[in-house]
């Protein structure tokens, strides 16, 4: 039996995109050779590698002066390679969860860092709202969706700064105004590819300013300069990346995804509401479709174990909280299929009439 995948990442990937990459470690674009042994030079791959930085400018309507890239090291490395790059003198950043933090400290290594507002003294249950940003900032820094904890901030801020956005576990969920951010990145094993890549999309405009030797490998225009070749590529990831953003235009691009995402959420956060042993966690206004966390309600507190192992039973994987939270959390990914939430949302309802 397929199993239903919830896990927060590495996570589920579109059908499509594994029978097309699987086909390709057999034979890749009629070369005879598996995507895992050929050259990052060769004319095929170099073709892939294009398309995809092609396709993600148009689901995301990249406009001109911007590149696309792809990196190594994780949306961890961005942390750094971001106020490598950009931080002059002083940047903002919204404090929304643990990975929002893991930036925070990485760019205090740089400059000045303005911590504009933070909801870890609750949990990181919730967006902070009412903050100021200083227009001299040199950007702004947030989170758009919290994988760990469910909460999420699914339109662009509205500043007077430069944005830069870690949309690690949202990218290609909504449109976004790409005009309005300095660098936006992704690792890639929540809603593209398996692990191994990073996309980052940088304004060309944004670069060269920090005054300070940056190292060739962590200069975005290393990588911009030499169209993601500077050294050799995560060839396999980049090509699954390239499968499901085919998959993404050939669904209709990010509104039509956007509105099957809101559906499939809505399915499942009607049931927590309304299902007695189920609640959600963070403010309602604030809740994810990605990341969808839950807890039992304090009255049946004792059937945490009991559900985990009936939804195992009923081939239900990855739905597990972060350690740090605890609970369940089913992640939504864009290949989530609408068939594998309702079957989570049967699960819930019949393990309520049992108990
Ligand atoms: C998973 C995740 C990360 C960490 O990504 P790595 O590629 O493991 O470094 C960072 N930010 C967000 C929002 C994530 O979901």
């Amino acid at each position: 039996m397929k199993k239903h995948n919830f896990s927060a990442g590495p996570s589920i990937l579109s059908e499509q995109t594994i029978k097309t990459s699987a086909a390709a470690v057999e034979n890749f674009a009629g070369t005879g050779l598996s995507i895992l042994e050929v050259s990052h030079r060769g004319k095929e791959f170099v073709a892939v590698c294009d398309e995809a930085r092609t396709r993600v400018k148009e689901l995301l309507d990249v406009p001109a002066g911007y590149d696309v890239i792809f990196l190594g090291g994780g949306a961890s490395l961005q942390f750094c390679m971001v106020p490598f790059n950009l931080l002059k003198q002083k940047a903002s950043y919204l404090d929304t969860g643990t990975w929002a933090s893991n930036a925070i400290k990485e760019a205090r290594l740089f400059g000045q860092v303005d911590v504009v507002a933070s909801s870890k003294d609750a949990g990181y249950t919730f967006i902070p709202k009412d903050y100021k940003v200083a227009a001299d900032s040199d950007y702004f820094h947030f989170t758009s969706n919290n994988t760990i904890y469910g909460t999420e901030m699914r339109n662009d801020p509205d500043l007077n700064v430069r944005l830069v956005c870690d949309m690690s576990s949202d990218i290609f969920t909504r449109p976004v105004d790409v005009s309005r951010y300095d660098i936006i990145y992704a690792g890639a094993q929540k809603n593209l590819a398996p692990a191994g890549v990073t996309l980052a999309i940088v304004r060309e405009d944004a670069l060269g300013r920090a005054e300070r030797p940056i190292p060739t490998m962590l200069d975005y225009r290393t990588h911009i300069r030499k169209e993601s070749m500077f050294n050799t590529p995560p060839v396999f990831p980049i090509f699954a990346a390239l499968q499901t953003l085919k998959w993404y235009q050939e669904l209709g691009g990010l509104r039509v995804i956007e509105k099957m995402n809101l559906d499939k959420a809505a399915i499942l956060y009607d049931e927590i509401d309304r299902n007695k042993l189920f609640r959600g966690t963070v403010a309602t206004e604030d809740r994810s479709i990605m990341n969808v966390c839950f807890v039992m309600t304090d009255e049946y507190k004792e059937l945490e174990a009991p559900f985990a192992a009936f939804a195992a039973e009923a081939g239900m994987v990855g739905l597990k909280g972060h350690r740090s939270v605890g609970g369940f959390r089913a992640s939504l990914y864009n290949a989530m299929p609408r068939s594998s939430v309702q079957a989570l949302v049967d699960a819930m309802q019949t393990f309520e009439k049992q108990h």
